[in-house]
């Protein structure tokens, strides 16, 4: 990746500019926070041991049907079925292809939590339409927004927060307004791995703003855009803005910032930003063209429907 020479420059309006440096974007050793704690309501209690009973005992999943057993009665989910060569991972005898039918009918007389209880789901579902809310739920955790690296950590908002300023080493920032300068020393390399995260915290939101370099067809591009931290029915109380320009030429971007349920490589990939041509961003950086210096500011604000928004109140916001 070629990060070492990608420098972000920050400054607050009216404030001089603050020098950033880069960071090494080593990935420290972190594991991600357990989320397989669920907690039954005491009201549905007696459904925990058959609860467990439906975990498949290999991969520790629910089991849903078709469930099957071995001649000596131990379960195993059908996804591990496929990967066990017919062997009972259990006693090790053959495992031959018998269906566990009590079990089945057992699941579907069950009504269980969501399974992110514990993250604050209310709902109750039976057995196999469970599956189908925790996929979509509103309190499923959220993955990590770093978009330089694969990264496998999932949490709740307050958690990813503290996971991208400790082991990403992202800058973070306060205030619904910003000035942030990017400079590049070669501007020719353009490749997928050049990019910037920086994290806003206003409205007692977070919010991720992305730089990068991409080859858009055969084109080289600038993009910048921003993503919430949150859910997409909460981000589209919010708005922002993004411009660059130097010389007497600017470009404008407003949107709506896009929930961070959405990857980072499916907001770039549907141009949902500030998208600048690479000639257009040299001649905004000025200079003999070897450099990339971009100067792109911002701002973040609550939409009308909300009866503070529009107005941004200075001690509201830093
Ligand atoms: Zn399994
Ligand atoms: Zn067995
Ligand atoms: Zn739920
Ligand atoms: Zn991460």
């Amino acid at each position: 990746m070629d990060l070492d020479n990608i420098e972000c420059v920050f400054s607050s309006d009216g404030m001089e500019d603050e020098e950033i440096h880069p960071h090494n974007h080593h990935l420290h050793q972190f594991s991600s926070k357990p989320h397989n704690n669920i907690v039954i309501p005491s009201g549905i209690a007696p459904a925990t041991s058959v609860h467990e009973l439906l975990e498949c005992p290999v991969c520790t999943n629910s089991m849903y049907p078709p469930i099957h057993q071995c001649h000596n009665g131990h379960t195993l989910c059908s996804t591990c079925k496929t990967r066990v060569h017919n062997r009972c991972p259990t006693c090790r005898q053959e495992l031959g292809d018998i269906r566990c039918l009590a079990l089945e009918k057992v699941a579907e007389s069950l009504e269980l939590p969501c399974k992110y209880y514990s993250l604050g789901c209310p709902e109750i579902f039976p057995y196999y339409s469970k599956l189908k809310h925790e996929a979509v739920c509103n309190f499923r955790p959220y993955n990590c927004p770093y978009a330089g690296s694969e990264c496998s950590v999932t949490g709740d908002i307050p958690f990813l927060v503290s996971h991208l300023r400790d082991d990403h080493k992202v800058d973070m920032h306060t205030g619904c307004t910003f000035n942030h300068r990017y400079v590049k020393s070669n501007p020719r390399e353009v490749e997928n791995a050049t990019w910037m995260l920086t994290v806003f915290h206003c409205y007692g939101q977070y919010f991720c703003l992305h730089f990068e370099a991409f080859q858009l067809g055969v084109a080289p591009v600038y993009m910048a855009f921003l993503r919430f931290m949150g859910n997409e029915t909460d981000a589209r109380n919010y708005s922002y803005s993004l411009e660059v320009g130097a010389n007497g030429r600017k470009l404008t971007w407003e949107g709506t910032p896009r929930s961070i349920r959405d990857s980072h490589r499916k907001v770039r990939d549907s141009h949902d930003g500030l998208i600048i041509q690479r000639n257009m961003a040299l001649f905004f950086s000025g200079g003999d063209r070897k450099e990339l210096k971009l100067r792109v500011t911002g701002r973040i604000w609550k939409e009308q429907q909300n009866p503070d928004a529009g107005v941004c109140i200075p001690n509201v916001c830093s």
